[in-house]
């Protein structure tokens, strides 16, 4: 359909490919004949939703080439589709939450985050009992020599998974979208890197790679999504994706796993027996900025 957002998404297109047509004709003459096949194939390359099987096997298997090279080891590259009638959610109990930040880091591992600069998709804030929430003035570099400190709580926050995601509509290009099971994911070969989507997130949820993401190869976790834990190159925004590699295979995202209060939970919650459905139909939920309408999927609850 031609509508102004194709149009628009289109005309970036273009721009683009004209970019990267002289960038490859100048790489072309500087080594006199040399062409690279892969860059080619990837300069062709269509939008992850638009790719048949074919393509997919062959990009994938692209992918997986490329970070051999570069890591000098075996990289799994999966494109685990969603499941019918799944619907992830996740649910924070506020009051347990001890601030230790283990989280944080396990979330890095798992998800191949740079080391550095840091880039962390969780962030603990540290707000004071006496004044309940409040984000405009927590802390999220507090450095306290012990954890949890008496007069203060701990409130962690990352992607909220909106049901309706102010990010995915400022994407000019098409490179950002909800998927079936309601993890909003990025192809991060179609993302150029405008930032709108970082602007238009009220959670300051995504992160920018402002330089090439360093990731030492002993640290490199070899078992990755196209749509989630890969690792990215420089330009491109990121963000949780709830570890769709590991939730789309049954197994809970590694922050629920390390966690060692038990805060974190996380399940279906299109399953009436789950336990996400079991906290939201007996404690009294709290989501952020519910006046935007974004409609998260990341709740908070206290328990005790
Ligand atoms: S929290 Fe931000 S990045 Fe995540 S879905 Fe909502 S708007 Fe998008
Ligand atoms: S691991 Fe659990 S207790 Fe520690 S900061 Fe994260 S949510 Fe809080």
């Amino acid at each position: 359909m031609n509508t102004p957002e194709n149009k628009q998404s289109e005309k970036v297109n273009r721009r683009d490919a004209i970019k990267t047509l002289f960038t490859l004709a100048a790489a072309y003459t500087a080594t006199g004949c040399k062409r690279d096949a892969d860059a080619l194939r990837s300069f062709f390359q269509t939008n992850f939703r638009e790719m048949s099987p074919e393509q997919l096997a062959s990009t994938v298997e692209r992918w997986e080439r490329r970070y051999e090279k570069r890591f000098d080891r075996e990289v799994k590259v999966s494109t685990t589709p969603p499941q019918e009638d799944v619907l992830f959610g996740y649910a924070l109990d506020v009051s347990r939450c001890i601030g230790c930040r283990r989280c944080v880091y396990a979330c890095v591992e798992e998800n191949n985050q740079s080391r550095d600069p840091q880039i962390h998709w969780i962030q603990v804030l540290e707000m004071d009992k006496a004044k309940g929430i409040d984000l405009m003035h927590a802390d999220a570099y507090y450095d306290a020599e012990e954890v949890p400190q008496e007069d203060k709580f701990y409130f962690p926050v990352q992607c909220q998974q909106c049901e309706n995601p102010p990010c995915v509509k400022s994407c000019p290009v098409g490179a950002t979208w909800k998927e079936p099971d309601g993890i909003v994911v990025i192809d991060y070969d179609w993302c150029v890197g405008c930032r709108c989507c970082v602007t238009a997130c009220p959670y300051g949820a995504r992160h920018f790679n402002w330089t090439k993401p360093s990731l030492p190869v002993n640290q490199l976790n070899p078992d990755t999504e196209y749509l989630g834990n890969r690792p990215r190159p420089q330009g491109v925004v990121e963000k949780c994706t709830f570890c769709l590699q590991r939730a789309r295979k049954g197994r809970y995202p590694a922050c629920v796993e390390v966690c060692p209060v038990g805060a974190r939970k996380f399940g279906n919650l299109l399953d009436p027996k789950g336990e996400i459905r079991y906290i939201l139909e007996n404690h009294r939920i709290y989501i952020l900025k519910e006046e935007l309408n974004t409609q998260p999927k990341f709740f908070y609850y206290f328990s005790i």
